[in-house]
Parts: structure tokens; sequence; C-alpha cells
């Protein structure tokens, strides 16, 4: 790329500016519902990075026109005891949502469908949609899906990081359990298909994934992964699995975790102590007490600060959009920040830096008709044919 002059720099920044505040913006998965059940979190008040990566005034700051709050519960053991608390903590993160959106009614309001992000967008404020991240509080009764579509669900992530009742998980070092989607998993895509929801495959094997593909009667999402030829990670897609959810109609997006965007250096003071931590999670982080638990949660934090000029940058992560463009065009691509699971860059750190994005599609020939694509237009477009093809059985 040529020299940019100062002044042209200025020139393009209002452009994205401006672009950015014409689209219809929509983040596809944060995790902040962890943070609004703690006591004394408001997300009326503007917080700081790595801690809090979203809230309302950063929303506004950053010209966010939706988020999707995800209801997420890490996957524990299957015993009786724990499906019953993961279902009180999921009820718990929903209350916590509707509560959030009743308090906060000037600024946000609840999105239910698609079409609701324009209306919402009109009167000015952010429309809350949510998401759910693991399908391990549904444990084994079907009806649990209608239910939590009834309280206003509109994704699930079939499973996390190991294997659930529903599918395989990308991320267990046991060997497969349902070589793919289990028989129940099955049923519950189909309901799926039958309300409305967007069936999330973030997380899933590649084989999970490619049953859901088959078995599913509507497009379907990943809510916040990346592309494993950019970035080899089990978390990220393979070229294959990208071209079948195309095929599909359905759309990637790309998730804003430092490992998900560049391969880390193994040799770093930062990957070493990470390495460390995510062992301890797995491991004993469940069997934690409260103030353990914040003691860990504020090692994690130390590291992410002290450590944030090595993560990597919006360049980084452009070039996962645009190797999407170039592998099955600007349909399928759009954005899923993880904030507050896990993602963050160091040029955008929390929403109200997503305009750093735009500016970066810009610097590199991307059209305001693609950009609108990107940051929305195609999730909704998805979402729209989730909840047509659920009229039609
Ligand atoms: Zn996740």
């Amino acid at each position: 790329m040529g020299f940019t002059s100062a002044k042209d720099m200025n020139k393009l920044e209002k452009k994205a500016q401006r672009i950015h505040s014409k689209c219809l913006t929509i983040d596809t998965h944060c995790d902040t519902p962890m943070q609004m059940i703690k006591p004394g979190f408001n997300i009326r008040d503007e917080h700081h990075a790595p801690k809090s990566r979203v809230d309302l005034p950063r929303m506004k700051s950053g010209g966010l026109d939706a988020m999707f709050f995800a209801v997420f519960t890490g996957q524990k053991p299957r015993t009786d005891q724990n499906y019953i608390a993961t279902y009180a903590l999921a009820n718990q993160m929903l209350d916590s949502i509707h509560s959030m959106v009743t308090q906060n009614s000037d600024l946000a309001t609840l999105a239910l469908k698609a079409d609701d992000l324009e209306h919402i967008e009109k009167t000015g404020k952010h429309a809350i949609y949510i998401g759910m991240e693991n399908g391990f509080p549904i444990a084994k009764d079907l009806s649990r899906v209608e239910e939590f579509y009834n309280k206003g669900v509109r994704y699930i992530t079939l499973c996390h990081s190991f294997h659930n009742d529903i599918c395989d998980s990308s991320s267990d070092a046991a060997p497969a359990e349902h070589n793919g989607v289990s028989d129940f998993g099955k049923q519950v895509i189909t309901e799926m298909n039958r309300l409305g929801m967007m069936i999330d495959v973030s997380h899933a094997s590649d084989k999970s994934f490619s049953d859901i593909v088959e078995l599913s009667k509507a497009p379907v999402i990943a809510s916040h992964s990346s592309v494993r030829s950019v970035a080899k990670h089990d978390r990220n897609m393979s070229d294959t699995m990208i071209k079948k959810l195309a095929q599909k109609g359905g759309v990637i997006q790309i998730c804003l975790l430092d490992v998900y965007i560049k391969e880390p250096d193994t040799t770093s003071v930062k990957f070493k102590s990470e390495r460390r931590l995510h062992k301890i999670y797995r491991t004993t982080y469940n069997s934690m007490s409260e103030s353990e638990k914040e003691v860990f949660e504020k090692e994690w934090d130390d590291v992410q600060a002290n450590y944030s000029s090595e993560l990597p940058t919006v360049k980084e992560m452009v070039d996962h959009i645009d190797y999407v463009k170039n592998l099955v065009g600007i349909d399928y691509v759009g954005i899923g920040s993880d904030f507050d699971g896990g993602g963050g860059l160091r040029d955008c750190a929390d929403v109200s830096q997503f305009p750093n994005i735009t500016l970066e599609l810009l610097r590199r020939g991307y059209t305001e008709s693609e950009i609108k694509k990107i940051w929305g237009g195609n999730l909704l477009r998805v979402f729209r044919a989730v909840e047509k093809s659920a009229q039609k059985i």
C-alpha cells in the first residue's frame, strides 16, 4: 500500500465514522451477563478494558446498535446436581438481561426478531438480543428449548469446551462421544428449526459441524469463530467448513479472541501465564470458593492488562474477513467479538473501538455496501431465513 498523508488519513477517518454510523451494527457474541449477575455491576456506567469491554455508554460511543448477550454456562460433569445448578444459573442470567433492559428502557430495548433492530435503531436505542452459549441448561428436556425461546433466546451455541448431551465439542481432549451430533441433539436441531432459533456451530467439533449443517433445515451461524487457514486453532473453521456454511446460506462471525486471530508466540510470558491459568480453569475453577474465583479472575485480568500490547491488531483480524471474502464471497462474514469472554484486540479492546474495524475495511477498499453486510446485513439475512423457514414447518 502506498503512503497515506495525514490529511488523507483524516479524510478516511471521517468517512469511516460516517459509514459506521449509517450501518446497522451487530455484534453476535459477548459474555457480559457473567458480569451482570455480579453485585455492583451497572451497565449504565462506563467501565474500562480489559476488566470490562461492554456497557451502554461504550456501545453508544462505538456506534454499536445491537449486541447478542450470551447466557453462558461452562460445561460441567453431567450429574443431576449440575443439571439443576446450570439450569438455575441460565435463568439467573436471563433474568439479569431482562431486568437490565427494564431498568434502562430509555437506552435499550429487548429485540426478538430480525426486523426489530431497524425499528429500535430509529428510536436511538440499542437492541439487546439474547443468545445461549452451551445447550447444557436444556439438560435432557426438549421442552426447555421452547421455554428458552419464550424467554427471548434467539440462538443456541450447541456445546462449549467439552462434549455434552447434544454434540461433541472441538476442544474436548476426550475421544468423540457421539461422533458428531447425538440422537437428542438431532431433536434439539429440529425443535430450534421449528421455533425459528438460529443454530450456532461455534465450539462444535468438525464432525458435529457437518452433521448440524446436514440436519438443519435453515442456514446456521458461527457466532464467534475465525479462520483456521489464517490462525490454526481447533475453534476456528477450515476452508471446507466455511464453504459448507456458505452453501447453506449461513455466516461466520469473526471472533476477536487473540489465539483465534493469530497463532501465539508459545515462548512468551503471556502465553505461558495464560496456559497455566487455562489449566487451572479447566481443572479446579469449578470447585473454587467465590473468593478463590475472585483471586483467579484478578490474576487473569492482570495478565491481560500487563501484556495487552502483545495482542493481535485490527489489521490481523481483518485478514480473516479478507480470507472469507476471497474464499466464498462477501455475503458470509460478520463480527462476533466474544468481549467479556476472552475477546479483545490491541486496537479494539472494547465496543467503543469498533469504528477501527470499519476504518481498516475502508483502507483496504471495501465499499459501503460490503461494510454494511459485514456489520449486520449478512447476519440479518440468516436470521430472517431462519424465521421464515420456521413459519413453513
Ligand atoms: Zn465461546
